[in-house]
């Protein structure tokens, strides 16, 4: 069987030209499936992995059905602004010269500029949807004349967070007669809620929901707080020329938190998030398109959708709250079969989360250590730190190991009186003592685990020299 090509499909010429001016030959898989359905006018869940050419799975058809008649026939919600930029720029290329007016509308641009734009007439609307709204309800957009909606992400656009706009937008469309969804991830329940709005869809997903993930090697870190940005920035002196890296935080304080910390270092980095302004975040993305930027951090504005090409690594400085997250952000790396890494740093409190994600989706995390310095670096450029916090069980006790047994330390009571006496610590603060033929073991409440290993590094106990370590447990 020979693998099909996109002239296989009797599409316009335009497109073929289009497609062929870009230099694709063969649809993806997604492309195959859910292309022929979309063309017959049927809606479509249509779910394929990060990276796998959904937007022109939609793209296509939705460029084939629009005429230009400056009235909007389609419309595609994306869930951040610079989604609907990229998914806007792609069906500009993919029209090739169709002539139809495809007009992004999202919020933080100038509103007046916007309605003008969409007064003098539109074929195709790529949106957020709270702009559209808007602008529907000034009266610059005449949502009744459109009949094909689709939306990307489509699992976010229907969660909570986006269901009250996109179900206003649903009932203002009267005549919508074909509904497209896309992502890469659509929990049950979601599927579910479909049926109220779908009609006898054609459903293109892989088995048992399962995703899979390209070509992305993995790795989770066991790091607390204090340590995170020790471990940033080992991953980040080991990037080549060629690296880009995407660093994702919980908040937009923490992105702006990791940013300043990393200028002390000398790291350059930029950051990209809600509440910054929409002209400083178009700068950002187009920096970061274009290479200049190589590190970016970012909240989940950036977990969705983006297609940046050199993008080998992605960050979890924080695990993300969703196991659906989790697949987004790292599938910003290893785009259309490219080679990408990921990083996940998991504290103790993390561990649980960690393991959701892992059977949520079933996916392969390597438990790693930071990498190495390069040989061209002789020390770090932050230090590490001992993160008592990260060691302590839930007493808030840490274990210290010594190397010295039962010859050196002849009973737990010698032991715990030198300790109370030298590092002036609480007899509370010390826990239970083990000693052996070669080794002891004490444990000492995380606060005052600090100087108990500095007098035993600066002290001599019964006229010895004590080496001791904090166990990592
Ligand atoms: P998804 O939405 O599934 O994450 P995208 O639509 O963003 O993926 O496509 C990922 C990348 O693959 C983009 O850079 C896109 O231009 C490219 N691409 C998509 N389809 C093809 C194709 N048939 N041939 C070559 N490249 C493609
Ligand atoms: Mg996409």
């Amino acid at each position: 069987m020979s693998r099909q090509i996109f002239s296989d499909w009797d599409i316009p010429k335009h497109i073929l030209d289009a497609l062929a001016n870009e230099g694709w030959e063969f649809p993806t898989e997604i492309q195959r499936e859910a292309i022929p359905s979309a063309r017959e006018g049927r809606d479509i869940i249509g779910q394929a992995r990060t990276g796998s050419g959904k937007t022109a799975a939609f793209g296509i058809p939705i460029i084939e059905k629009s005429e230009p008649t400056g009235k909007p026939q389609s419309i595609v919600l994306c869930p951040t602004r610079e989604l609907a930029t990229q998914v806007c720029n792609e069906l500009q290329w993919l029209q090739g010269k169709k002539g139809l007016t495809i007009l992004p509308v999202y919020g933080g641009t100038d509103l007046e500029k916007q309605a003008k734009k969409l007064d003098s007439g539109v074929d195709i609307i790529v949106g957020t949807p709270g702009r559209v709204i808007d602008m529907t309800k000034r009266k610059h957009l005449e949502l009744a004349s459109i009949t094909l909606l689709c939306l990307d992400e489509a699992d976010r656009m229907l969660d909570m967070g986006f269901w009250p706009d996109i179900s206003w937008i649903f009932s203002n469309m009267p005549e919508r007669n074909q509904t497209l969804l896309f992502s890469a991830t659509f929990p049950q329940e979601i599927i579910d809620s479909t049926e109220e709005f779908l009609n006898e869809p054609v459903t293109v997903m892989s088995d048992d929901l399962e995703v899979e993930v390209p070509e992305i090697d993995q790795h989770w870190i066991k790091i607390g707080r204090a340590n995170k940005l020790w471990a940033v920035s080992r991953i980040l002196v080991n990037m080549s020329d060629s690296d880009q890296c995407l660093i994702f935080c919980n908040t937009k304080r923490m992105v702006e938190m990791l940013e300043d910390r990393l200028g002390k270092h000398r790291f350059s980095a930029s950051t990209l998030h809600g509440d910054m302004s929409q002209n400083k975040r178009e700068k950002v993305m187009a920096g970061y398109r274009e290479g200049e930027i190589k590190t970016l951090i970012a909240t989940d504005v950036a977990a969705r959708g983006l297609d940046v090409d050199g993008v080998t690594i992605v960050i979890n400085y924080d695990l993300p709250d969703n196991p659906e997250d989790y697949v987004h952000r790292i599938g910003r790396t290893g785009r259309m079969g490219r080679k990408g890494q990921s990083w996940s740093f998991v504290g103790r409190d993390d561990l649980r989360q960690l393991e959701r994600i892992r059977t949520t989706w079933n996916l392969n995390i390597t438990k790693s250590d930071a990498p190495e310095l390069p040989e061209n670096l002789n020390r770090d450029p932050v230090r590490i730190r001992k993160d008592w916090n990260e060691s302590s069980d839930p007493f808030g006790m840490v274990r210290i190991s010594i190397d010295a047994g039962e010859n050196t330390i002849t009973s737990s009571l010698s032991l715990s009186e030198w300790i109370i006496s030298q590092a002036k610590v609480k007899e509370l603060a010390i826990g239970e003592i083990q000693i052996s033929s070669d080794c002891t073991t004490v444990d000492i409440h995380a606060e005052s685990a600090q100087r108990v290993l500095e007098i035993m590094e600066r002290r001599e106990f019964n006229g010895n020299k004590l080496t001791a370590n904090l166990e990592n447990r």
